[in-house]
């Protein structure tokens, strides 16, 4: 917890610079200007009149997964045969394979602007508790750089895949923090919405939020993919309005957004987390012409008052050939394929930031606000509603008041004559 003067802070578009004083690790003053005659030697951050804002949130990554697309692509490009894919490498992981990728991804969002992630490892009988694990020792060796939330993930399902529940229920006494879900690896819908209940079943004995991946599909043929309805119900019967969180949640985009599904969601207080680099790869892949998008539909889900987040998911394996933990990039493609044009650009950095922390039940103790943690980001724009058309390479990132990464551009450039 260090002491930091962030000065001429572009906080808000349209208004004057702000200086950001950070004591002990908390923002204790943002004014106009600050000036400190009795602490002359505290470290002053000049950000020049660039956008700040608040440490950027990963609220849905699998780092324990990551970078395995050099071992074995996905040629099909489907969901089946990622999960297949993933599932032979996973029998060879060992705890130090996951350490050592994951830390490589947790690198790299460090350096975008990441200040705090929820990873979601594979928790199953074939690699056991290693995911967790390897999260749980990183969340350790990362506590300076960022807050790191475990929730443990059924990926291969519950009931399909037998012993997955009691490990599970040892994964969060060994420390996750959360309970996954993925009701749609199941076999009938009668399974699915087992799997449901048994996730909140176990959510409520640990005392814990849920953040569940809910469907995966492009249209409403399967049932299975369509069961955000149910969760709706179940998380009002369990009182959990604010604590569930709902990813992919993709078949809502083959639906009309007049749907009651929609009003139930924004009722339920449920979180949407949209994932358009893998959702965008694993959809549509039996259209022939006019592909579909496959994504959930995030102008119909705002349109509702539904908190809508969004993430990188997959970095660079089966699921998801593509990433590099840059959410600022994945905002550039959530721009693209949603239809959102300049206007909501700066919505889309509040889906990283305001909304990412509302989905992780943080609002209270986050943001550019007196009182809350001194994390931030120095970005190379002059304008907030810039930065995703800007796309800028010069990051400054803060944790707790202190420098934990900054890169610097140098462009030299020769005009031809
Ligand atoms: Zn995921």
């Amino acid at each position: 917890m260090e002491d930091l003067l962030i000065r001429r802070a572009h906080i808000r578009d349209g208004e004057p610079t702000q200086d950001i004083l950070i004591e002990n690790g908390v923002i204790t003053r943002i004014e106009n200007q600050i000036d400190l005659p009795d602490n002359p030697s505290i470290p002053v951050l000049d950000a020049k009149d660039c956008v700040v804002v608040p440490g950027l949130i990963e609220s849905h990554i699998h780092p324990d997964k990551a970078l395995l697309e050099s071992r074995k692509p996905n040629v099909s490009g489907t969901l089946a045969e990622a999960i297949r894919n993933t599932g032979e490498l996973k029998a060879q992981f060992t705890l130090d394979d996951v350490i050592d990728r994951a830390a490589t991804v947790l690198q790299w969002a460090s350096a975008k602007g990441t200040t705090i992630l929820r990873a979601h490892p594979d928790v199953d009988p074939i690699s056991k508790l290693l995911g967790a694990q390897g999260m749980l020792t990183l969340k350790e060796s990362f506590r300076d750089i960022m807050d790191i939330e475990v929730v443990a993930f059924p990926q291969e399902g519950i009931i399909k895949s037998p012993g997955t529940y009691e490990l599970l229920e040892e994964a969060m006494r060994e420390g996750c923090t959360v309970v996954g879900g993925c009701p749609y690896n199941e076999a009938s819908m009668d399974d699915s919405v087992r799997h449901i209940e048994m996730v909140f079943e176990l959510a409520e004995r640990f005392g814990a939020a849920v953040d569940m991946h809910v469907d995966f599909t492009d249209d409403t043929k399967d049932p299975r993919y369509m069961t955000t309805e149910v969760i709706c119900e179940i998380t009002q019967a369990h009182g959990m309005q604010g604590r569930v969180s709902l990813g992919h949640v993709t078949t809502l985009g083959s639906i009309e957004p007049d749907h009651p599904v929609f009003d139930q969601i924004a009722q339920a207080g449920i979180s949407i987390v949209t994932l358009p680099a893998t959702d965008l790869y694993l959809n549509g892949r039996r259209d022939t012409h006019n592909i579909r998008r496959g994504i959930a539909p995030v102008q119909t889900l705002l349109q509702h008052g539904i908190n809508v987040v969004y993430s990188s998911n997959n970095i660079r394996n089966a699921f998801t050939p593509l990433g590099n933990a840059d959410l600022i990039l994945s905002g550039y493609l959530l721009a693209e394929v949603n239809h959102m044009g300049s206007a909501q650009f700066g919505l889309v950095m509040d889906m990283i930031t305001t909304h990412a922390a509302q989905s992780l039940g943080r609002s209270a103790n986050y943001g550019l606000r007196v009182g809350c943690p001194g994390d931030a980001v120095v970005l190379g724009s002059g304008r907030i509603s810039d930065v995703i058309a800007d796309q800028p390479l010069e990051r400054t990132v803060v944790k707790n008041g202190r420098i934990v990464s900054q890169t610097m551009v140098r462009t030299e450039s020769r005009a031809l004559s």
